[in-house]
């Protein structure tokens, strides 16, 4: 179902176009700039600077600076959390801005990030803040007459490269630990969306976030990216995209510093539908982890195994909900979809559905892109069934509104499935059975299992993948600690001979 693209606009003035490099914006040394584009029109938006290696290393200077003799990693950590709050605050009172700002640049639903994605960004800071006073170390029982204790210590200068997907939400999932850590960084956000991430780094500074401390620089990811991941001064690098990029990532750090690197890659992730599900229940799960976010999502399930016994009544209910989910212009408060965040995303996504025409899949519903105005990169919900896991449209991440469903007897063919996957990001089961519930998910090599429910994300919940979705964790305190290093504090006891 479509909704006609044009009543809704409520495009905010861009305030913000320049890069953020020691508490100033400041335009890149070549003055360049780059395009960013709406989504909803195809047409440019705004122009921001575009950064390249020399900017990086201006900003990477600052932050350098600021963490070997800045005041932030030397506050006390309430310190830190009471100017974390001060930023929380003032993302609370701009809300609809910046959900708009994310609305315009990378077509996400306004509802959705005025509801969800802005509000949990500043409940993000909020919970890192309540762990910046909490980071200690141990006094550790020593097998000899030592007396050892641990510090936990900030890493050092963090880069973080983040996609276009979530901009808000990426950005403050590295941020804020590594705010709370007492980290000092440079934020390369995706070159189709800076927007937010510039208005984030205006409200830092007025929350008092000392200069050199958050420093957001706008590029390409070659150039920009490529420069924080290779950079020497770099101590740690925090990456959320592509499993291709991220493997560039981790060559870059490896003949540079060594700098460490945390992953956070593609998914293919499997929802497992078994007999004695609830079938609206289920339908609900399948239909909206695949079509959330127009399907521009790492933990997308955009492989759907269901069981024999309810299969029919499943994918009957599943297309006519589909052919029911209103794609169009995501200021409209109605709509359920808005466009692809770029041409070159829809182009790809249009091209995975031509392979699983030709692949042999069948189509149940959708399969092209939907003329709305005659603008702007929007794609019909597309289901296709009949796959099996050699086909691209199951090996690929698409990133897009397309599900692959399938048909299963037992439940180790659905494990086995399931499992058959370079991806490991997250799964889901559906089922009333705890046996079953249980059995499956410890037999799935992924980072998340997700039992009757989808999207279940929390600030407390570590999240990060297995096999080619990545290492290492965002969200809970488990990213706190990977901008943490240890240090082994070891004195003799009195009188110990040695
Ligand atoms: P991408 O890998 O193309 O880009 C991600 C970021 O890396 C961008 O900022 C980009 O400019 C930068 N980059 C590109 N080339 C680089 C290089 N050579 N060196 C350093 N940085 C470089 O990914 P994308 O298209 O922006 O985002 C979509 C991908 O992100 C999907 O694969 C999706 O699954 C993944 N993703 C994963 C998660 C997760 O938490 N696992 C969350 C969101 C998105």
């Amino acid at each position: 179902m479509a909704s006609k693209v044009d009543s809704f606009v409520k495009i905010p003035t861009i305030k913000f176009t320049k890069l953020f490099i020691n508490g100033e914006f400041v335009d890149s040394i070549s003055g360049k700039t780059l395009e960013t584009i709406d989504p909803r029109t195809g047409e440019v938006i705004a122009r921001v600077a575009e950064g390249n290696k020399e900017d990086v290393d201006l900003a990477v200077k600052a932050a350098r600076h600021a963490f070997d003799s800045g005041p932030w990693p030397r506050f006390p950590g309430s310190e830190r959390a009471r100017i974390m709050m001060k930023f929380a605050d003032l993302i609370d009172q701009n809300v609809e801005e910046l959900a708009a700002l994310d609305t315009i640049d990378a077509g996400k639903l306004f509802s959705a990030g005025k509801a969800m994605d802005i509000p949990l960004v500043s409940s993000n800071l909020r919970y890192y803040a309540g762990a910046a006073d909490k980071i200690h170390g141990e006094v550790l029982k020593m097998s000899r007459q030592f007396h050892a204790h641990t510090l936990r210590e900030p890493i050092g200068v963090v880069g973080h490269i983040i996609p276009w997907n979530f901009p808000s939400t990426s950005f403050f999932m590295k941020v804020s630990p590594a705010l709370a850590a007492g980290c000092t960084m440079v934020v390369k956000p995706a070159e189709q969306t800076p927007l937010s991430a510039l208005y984030y780094a205006h409200l830092a500074k007025l929350a008092g976030i000392p200069n050199g401390v958050l420093n957001v620089v706008t590029g390409f990811g070659s150039t920009a990216g490529a420069a924080i991941s290779s950079h020497m001064e770099v101590d740690a690098v925090s990456f959320t995209g592509s499993t291709e990029v991220g493997r560039k990532v981790m060559q870059a750090a490896a003949t540079s510093n060594l700098k460490v690197v945390s992953l956070e890659l593609g998914g293919k992730s499997p929802l497992i539908i078994f007999d004695d599900a609830d079938v609206d229940l289920a339908t609900q799960l399948a239909l909206t982890g695949i079509l959330h976010n127009k399907g521009e999502v790492c933990v997308a399930s955009s492989r759907v195994y269901v069981q024999e016994g309810i299969y029919d009544e499943l994918v009957k209910k599943l297309v006519e909900k589909t052919k029911a989910w209103i794609v169009g212009d995501p200021f409209d408060p109605k709509v359920q979809q808005g466009p692809q965040v770029d041409k070159k995303q829809f182009e790809k996504i249009l091209s995975y559905i031509e392979h699983g025409k030709r692949e042999g899949a069948t189509l149940l519903t959708g399969g092209k892109s939907l003329e709305l105005g005659g603008k702007g990169y929007y794609i019909e919900p597309t289901i296709f069934t009949d796959f099996k896991e050699e086909m691209l449209i199951a090996k690929d991440e698409i990133f897009g509104p397309v599900m692959a469903l399938a048909k299963f007897k037992t439940i180790d063919e659905a494990i086995e499935r399931a499992n058959q996957s370079k991806y490991g990001l997250v799964a889901g089961i559906v089922t009333k059975d705890l046996n079953v519930a249980n059995t499956v998910s410890r037999s799935i090599r992924a980072g998340t299992i997700w039992i009757n429910c989808y999207f279940a994300f929390d600030n407390d919940l570590p999240f990060g993948g297995y096999k080619m979705s990545g290492f290492g964790s965002d969200f809970g305190l488990d990213a706190l600690y990977k901008y943490l290093k240890v240090k082994s504090v070891v004195t003799p006891l009195y009188n110990t001979p040695w």
